[in-house]
Formats: C-alpha cells, structure tokens, sequence
C-alpha cells in the first residue's frame, strides 16, 4: 500500500491554539474533521499537506441547535446527525434530504457539514442545499471573526475564499417565512441515489398569498466549477404563479445557466439534460413543501 508523505501533527483543544498552528504553518496545511475528503485526496496526492490539524478535541463544534432567529449547526456535526434531525427536516427539508443521500451510512457517519464545504467539490450535496436555506458560515481566523453567506465561499473547483487559517465553526440558517418549502434532488452513476451526484439541483421558494413566487433561490451541483446559485434562472420564477408551462421555463433557463463539463461520469449535454430535468423536479417537491402537501 502507498505510504502518505509525513507530515507535522496537532491535536489542539481550544479553537485559539488551532488557528494559531495554522496561522504558524505552511500554507499546504489542512484541517481534519471527518477525514473522508482529506484522506482520499492525500492517498491520490491531490493534497500533500506538510501539517495536518485535527479538529475533533475542541468542544463546541458539534451538534444542532435552536438560536435566535434561525439553526445553529456546527462544522463538525456529521451528516448522519443532520439527516436524523427533526429539526432540519422540519425547517430545512433540502439539507435533509441532501444529507439523506449523501455517499453510504459509513461515510455519513464520519463525514461532517463543515468538511463538505471546506472540500469545495462541485458535486457536493450539502454546498447548494445550505445555499439555498439562505445559510451563512461563521468562519474563525488570524483576522478574527466574521460571518460570510455560504454561496459566496467557493472560488473555483475544490477552492474556497477561506485564507489558510481560516477555521468554519458553525452554519446559521435563518428560520423560514411562512410559505416556504425547499428540496433537493440528484442523479448519481448507479441510481442508487447515494454516490456522487452526475448532476443535482436544490431549490427553495416562499410562496405569497396570491400563490406567486415571492423569493426563489435555486442551486446546482455537478452543473458547474462550485457549487452554483442560478441567480439568472431564479428571476424567471420571480413574482409569477409556478404553473407547469412557467416551471418548464425556469427549467429550461437553469439548463441555459449551467455550464457543465463532460468526463468519464456523464457528457456535457446529459448534464445539461439533467439540469433541466431536476430543477422542474426540485421546484416540484419545493412547492409540495411549501404548501404543506405531503412527500409522495
Ligand atoms: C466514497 C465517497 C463517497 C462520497 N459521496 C459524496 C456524495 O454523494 N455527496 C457529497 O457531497 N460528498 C460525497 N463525498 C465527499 C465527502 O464525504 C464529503 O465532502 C464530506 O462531507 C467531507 O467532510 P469531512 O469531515 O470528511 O472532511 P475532511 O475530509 O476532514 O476535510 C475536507 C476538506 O475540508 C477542509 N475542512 C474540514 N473541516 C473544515 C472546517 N471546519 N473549516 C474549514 N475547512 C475545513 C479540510 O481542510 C479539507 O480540505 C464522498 C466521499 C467518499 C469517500
């Protein structure tokens, strides 16, 4: 078996002591939550890190909650934590759904939310469910404390705009208004709907009285570099009543604004297929939600 190159070790216990180490080390050095990302991508040498700092001692990064205003979950809470969670499925069925199906149950159980967005893979799950739940991430570093909405942390392709001691320590996501519904759907290679996603959409709208769209956010996967949000295709659903003939329109839009490419998984024109085909599906089940129907 291929032996990973050496590198320096830290197991710190308080948040301060870790953003220290990192802001100490050479910029190749990476964080480990879960470790499901990280190991596999030093095993292929897409990462050679000289410093490896785990996050697990600190406390305080685990766990869901109710906050002021919204749901605090922090960075290191698996994906099994936030698929079981009533109050994520109650509140924000698209990351429930999309932690549901994200990879097996044994990656699930060591995978963490905070791991999903630090990876920065254009096929993640969680990315565009937390984007279109309106979440922002409270991100600890050398320069100290800020809070920065989730869909403008990726910068390319497996990059963040998070500097290199940079630490995400939790996600915030706002309560619901009334009216509201989300979900979040996806295609993988076998079907099975739990591998990495050949093209997903999630998708969330606050329906008003009249029944028009009064706030739509839309979000792709495996559709282009980062984890998307389809602000163009979200102005077509905008203000108007979500009939088929006009959810044909917004799905034909997203498949105009997602620039996929092709590989050994799936070519350039079935993902742009997909597209269209999963956002009339995600806004499908995100009106059932919002009208309190029951999932079929
Ligand atoms: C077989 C397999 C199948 C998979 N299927 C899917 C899938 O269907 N959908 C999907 O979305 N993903 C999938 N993944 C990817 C992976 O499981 C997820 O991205 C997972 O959530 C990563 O979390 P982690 O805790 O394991 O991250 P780690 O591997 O520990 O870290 C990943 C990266 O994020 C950074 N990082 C970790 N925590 C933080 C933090 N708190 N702040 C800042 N940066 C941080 C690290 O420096 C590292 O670069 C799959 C992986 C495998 C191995």
């Amino acid at each position: 078996m291929k032996r990973l190159r050496e590198f320096d070790y830290h197991e710190p216990t308080t948040l301060g002591d870790a953003v220290a180490i990192l802001a100490a080390s050479p910029h190749d050095a990476q964080i480990l939550a879960g470790g499901t990302d990280l190991v596999v991508d030093m095993k292929i040498e897409r990462l050679q890190p000289s410093t490896i700092v785990n996050l697990k001692a600190i406390p305080g990064l685990k766990g869901i909650g109710i906050v002021d205003g919204g749901l605090r979950i922090g960075a290191l809470t698996n994906v099994t934590d936030i698929e079981a969670s009533v109050l994520v499925c109650e509140r924000h069925p698209a990351l429930s759904t999309a932690s549901s199906i994200l990879a097996s149950p044994p990656i699930r159980a060591m995978a963490t939310i905070g791991g999903n967005v630090g990876r920065a893979s254009p096929a993640s799950d969680l990315g565009p469910a937390l984007i279109v739940s309106g979440a922002t991430a409270t991100i600890v570093g050398a320069a100290g404390t800020r809070d920065e909405l989730v869909e403008d942390l990726y910068s390319g392709p497996g990059a963040t705009t998070l500097a290199s001691s940079d630490i995400i320590t939790s996600f915030f996501l706002p309560d619901p208004p009334a009216g509201f519904g989300s979900a979040h759907v996806k295609i993988g290679k076998r079907g099975s709907g739990t591998d990495i996603a050949l093209a997903g959409v999630s998708a969330s709208l606050v329906l008003a009285d009249d029944g028009t769209v009064a706030e739509c956010k839309i979000a792709l996967a495996s559709l282009a570099p980062i984890p998307l949000r389809a602000r163009t295709t979200e102005t077509v659903l905008l203000g108007r009543a979500p009939t088929d003939d006009v959810l044909a329109e917004v799905a034909s839009a997203a498949a105009e604004e997602a620039t996929p490419i092709g590989d050994m998984r799936a070519s350039a024109e079935y993902r742009t297929t997909l597209a269209r085909v999963l956002t009339r599906r995600a806004l499908a089940e995100a009106l059932s939600a919002a009208r309190g129907e029951a999932a079929a």
